[in-house]
């Protein structure tokens, strides 16, 4: 199982899950030039690409959906809600390319189970996916403003961990959004803070997690060294070792990053 983020932030968001032959798309925030682009200098056709699950709507993740999507006949997933609120009037995206899903309702494709799950965010409705091919799982939740009781499970769940770790909160606070704009990030139904992030990860760290990818990550508001640093305190202050056997990353917010290998 091979996972690579293609772009990771508030300017968009598009990552890769493959195996040996196929491989899926999750969200396409960033323009389907740039998706083949990526794609192309890593070595993966875009013809292996079996389908795109979507978050939600927001235009970070879903920016170069119908270029993508049409231009090379990819099947679309999401749930019926989702799908209504990215089918503008102007779309062309045609009802037939989107499947609909349920919620926590386990599909198969390109060789993975796939199961998508709730999480709180200000959109019509923001799922996470939680992803195996029956050896590793990973799990990918972008959006949310809190953590609930069943996002916490697929979060624990994972083996490799690609979670928001949006802003930093003295950042937010003292810096130049609107108030309405830092009172909605921060909020339930926002995005979540370097704190919230790393106080829940240092509190349900679990043996299976072997790979923490830190997503999302805002321009303004937030710096990979501030948000690693956070996840690195927590983990010292619960007496966490950081060791060979767990991997932290942040994800880049312009371009790729690192491809990561899991093997059985
Ligand atoms: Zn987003
Ligand atoms: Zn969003």
């Amino acid at each position: 199982m091979n996972f690579c983020s293609l772009s990771s932030g508030s300017s968009g968001n598009c990552y890769y899950l493959g195996n040996e032959s196929h491989g899926i798309l999750i969200d396409a925030g960033i323009s389907a030039t740039t998706i083949r682009k990526f794609l192309k200098d890593m070595g993966i056709s875009i013809n292996s690409i079996m389908g795109i699950l979507v978050t939600h709507k927001h235009s970070d993740h879903v920016r170069g959906l119908e270029g993508i999507s049409r231009k090379h006949n990819i099947p679309i997933f999401t749930t019926q809600k989702i799908r209504k609120s990215i089918l503008s009037p102007k779309s062309k995206l045609s009802r037939t390319c989107i499947h609909d899903i349920t919620l926590q309702n386990e599909f198969q494709l390109a060789g993975f189970t796939i199961e998508a799950f709730p999480v709180h965010h200000d959109a019509p409705e923001t799922i996470g996916f939680h992803i195996s091919n029956g050896y590793n799982k990973i799990t990918i939740v972008t959006d949310l403003g809190h953590i609930c009781e069943t996002a916490a499970a697929y979060i624990k769940a994972a083996n490799l961990l690609v979670i928001e770790s949006n802003y930093d909160e003295q950042m937010l606070v003292n810096g130049k959004y609107p108030y309405f704009l830092k009172t909605r990030v921060k909020s339930d139904h926002g995005h979540l803070g370097n704190h919230q992030t790393s106080a829940f990860l240092a509190e349900n760290i679990s043996d299976n997690l072997t790979h923490i990818c830190l997503a999302h990550l805002s321009k303004n508001n937030n710096t990979p060294e501030i948000a690693l640093q956070a996840l690195q305190q927590a983990f010292l202050e619960k007496g966490i070792a950081q060791n060979n056997h767990l991997h932290i990353s942040v994800l880049k917010r312009n371009g790729p990053s690192d491809v990561i290998r899991l093997t059985r």
